[in-house]
């Protein structure tokens, strides 16, 4: 095909507002393309070169888009900047610099879709100190035998400001419009009573079925170009091509959860990474939620997975995220975020080790699982983990009980999770959709404590991991109860604390050790040490929760209250243990937060209308 072609359907393409004649736009631009160049008019539809799991990019700034059309064009730098400035789209730049280029160039070739791939296949790969001039060298070779509409994508393409609005479920649309007639032969009887668009969507799903376990549209259209609807057959699961991933509906309470599913497995919600990991001996390969590689970004997972996994092949799934070696906490998801980067990757290990809590398994040995319930796949995933310091299971309880729901999801909030995900026992992988296999139940609000908040220390825990040498790892702290002259406990403090601090507490603290629960403190949960109520911290949090571990208001409210990421501030010297914060003050800050619950504010109604969620990147 003439990249002329493929130009002018991106012309239409782009004038296009209806979605279904933008379908038909591109079954037509799809049964126009040869076998062997479909993939490609696909990936330069979406806009790209590969899939997005190969992460091929272009790696083109304007810079050198600027420099390959003033070379081609003949006009100086600064006159194709300055044309910039006033269309404000380099796409058009370039359309109108080739219209009246200066020189005309002696050697042209007409320009086919293949030759044009190349060349953006070898601006993506180039790499070096010399890199940027052939990145240059390779754009401005296709200008030079563009004409002027080819040169506007030539140049939006790699700058990656297609913008056509064709995303994948489009090309799916079309790829069904396009093997319709196929299909109806093949299921005559099935289809009988069926109209002319439910059999359409009815193959538009078989062949998103197989998008799920293999995202490359390109491979797919390529397939059905070479054998028809049968080539959909040999779409399979492969190690290093990720699954779409399942995703959890929500539902506002137990008792809807249990409605809903009954008997359930219920798991601990971690708040860190998605993480895919595809391992065939000693290959290992971790995809993101967006199926984005991410495998150099882990190298304590890969490891894990070479030692922890006991399978020659496997494709699992779990959760990523930092724990607080020393006191065994999760740390929150703004802190495991920062090893979400490029550089640095090995320090960071180190300094914020992650553990993976793993939930699924969709492929073992060759097999696929997707299809068998989930209470088979939690038992084959059982058998394959080896037990280590990295890569656990996740926290998992089974019941039909709402209250019990309702208690595991309060200890799991109270543990720095962000809640639960209820799982339906007997449904299969659900490859990239949300029905209802999953339903997460979240905390709906996140009130940050503003204000800090001043906490006896009642006893602490020894250190482990790198904190062992200090003595100390973390604080128990208490609130006071004027009413009773006791401490209750509100909070275990594992963060906020440097190496100097640690030892200077663990001197102070192992001075007023005591043998046993000292009278006024009233708690369930037991320190490694009991100490005096005598030093109070400064302390900040972000939200109040209840509590199935802590003791505080559970006298005077039936149930117990907690900090969620409590940190220490500081010691306040200046405070006795009767001068700490009342039970009574953190009741009224635990009632503050659910009044801003049931009333939202003008934030967190946008946020819900836009359906915003920090998660969006997970
Ligand atoms: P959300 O992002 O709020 O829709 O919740 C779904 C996400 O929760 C998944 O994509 C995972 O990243 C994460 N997650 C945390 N713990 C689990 C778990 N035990 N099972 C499944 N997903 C989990």
């Amino acid at each position: 095909m003439e990249f002329a072609e493929l130009a002018e359907f991106f012309e239409k393409l782009e004038k296009e507002s209806s979605r279904l004649k933008m379908m038909s736009l591109l079954a037509e631009l799809l049964r126009k393309a040869s076998t062997k160049e479909v993939n490609i008019v696909v990936y330069l539809c979406q806009g790209k070169l590969a899939p997005e799991y190969k992460q091929l990019e272009f790696g083109l700034g304007e810079k050198f888009v600027v420099e390959a059309i003033a070379r081609v064009s003949g006009y100086p730098k600064q006159k194709v900047e300055e044309k910039y400035k006033k269309l404000g789209d380099l796409g058009l730049v370039a359309q109108e610099f080739v219209k009246d280029k200066k020189q005309l160039s002696l050697f042209r070739e007409k320009l086919s879709v293949e030759k044009v791939y190349e060349n953006f296949l070898k601006i993506a790969k180039a790499s070096g100190i010399r890199s940027q001039e052939l990145k240059i060298k390779l754009l401005a070779e296709l200008l030079n035998s563009a004409e002027p509409l080819e040169a506007r994508y030539i140049v939006r393409i790699p700058l990656e400001e297609l913008r056509l609005g064709i995303g994948d479920p489009t090309i799916m649309d079309a790829l069904a419009l396009i093997y319709l007639e196929e299909f109806k032969k093949i299921e005559k009887e099935k289809i009988a009573s069926m109209e002319e668009h439910q059999i359409r969507m009815l193959l538009r799903e078989r062949i998103e079925a197989k998008y799920n376990v293999h995202p490359d549209l390109g491979e797919l259209a390529q397939m059905l170009k070479k054998k028809g609807l049968e080539g959909l057959k040999e779409i399979k699961i492969e190690i290093g091509v990720p699954i779409r991933p399942t995703l959890a509906e929500r539902l506002p309470s137990a008792e809807e959860i249990i409605k809903k599913l009954g008997k359930c497995a219920v798991e601990a919600k971690y708040d860190g990474f998605r993480l895919q990991c595809h391992k065939s001996k000693d290959k290992v390969f971790i995809f993101s939620r967006r199926q984005e590689n991410v495998t150099h970004m882990f190298p304590e997972i890969v490891e894990a997975i070479k030692k922890q996994i006991k399978a020659d092949e496997a494709i699992f799934e779990g959760e990523a995220l930092a724990v607080n070696e020393a006191t065994g906490e999760f740390f929150p998801f703004q802190i495991t975020i920062q090893r979400k980067r490029k550089y640095e990757i090995e320090k960071l290990s180190k300094e914020l080790p992650l553990k993976l809590f793993v939930f699924d398994v969709m492929y073992l040995n060759g097999k696929n699982l997707m299809e068998k319930p989930f209470r088979e796949r939690r038992k084959i995933l059982e058998g394959i983990i080896k037990k280590g310091k990295v890569i656990e299971l996740t926290e998992q309880i089974i019941t039909s009980d709402a209250k019990k729901l309702e208690d595991y999801f309060n200890e799991c909030v109270e543990k720095g999770l962000e809640g639960i995900i209820a799982k339906d026992l007997d449904a299969k992988y659900i490859a990239g959709a949300r029905k209802f296999a999953w339903i997460k139940l979240k905390r709906s609000y996140k009130g940050e404590l503003t204000d800090t908040l001043d906490l006896v220390i009642v006893g602490y825990f020894t250190g482990r991991g790198a904190r062992a040498k200090f003595g100390l790892g973390a604080l128990l702290a208490a609130c006071y109860n004027p009413d009773k002259d006791e401490f209750e406990t509100i909070a275990k403090i594992g963060s906020g604390m440097t190496e100097e601090k640690m030892v200077e507490l663990e001197k102070m603290l192992s001075k007023i050790k005591v043998d046993k629960k000292p009278a006024r403190v009233f708690a369930k949960i037991k320190p490694d040490f009991w100490v005096e109520p005598k030093y109070v911290v400064e302390v900040m949090a972000d939200e109040i929760t209840k509590s199935p571990t802590h003791s505080c208001a559970s006298r005077d409210i039936g149930y117990g209250l907690a900090l969620r990421f409590p940190r220490m501030v500081k010691l306040r010297t200046d405070r006795s243990a009767e001068e700490a914060t009342t039970v009574h003050e953190i009741i009224e800050l635990f009632e503050q937060q659910h009044k801003i619950k049931t009333e939202p504010t003008e934030k967190t109604k946008e946020a819900a209308t836009n359906g915003v969620s920090k998660n969006e990147d997970k």
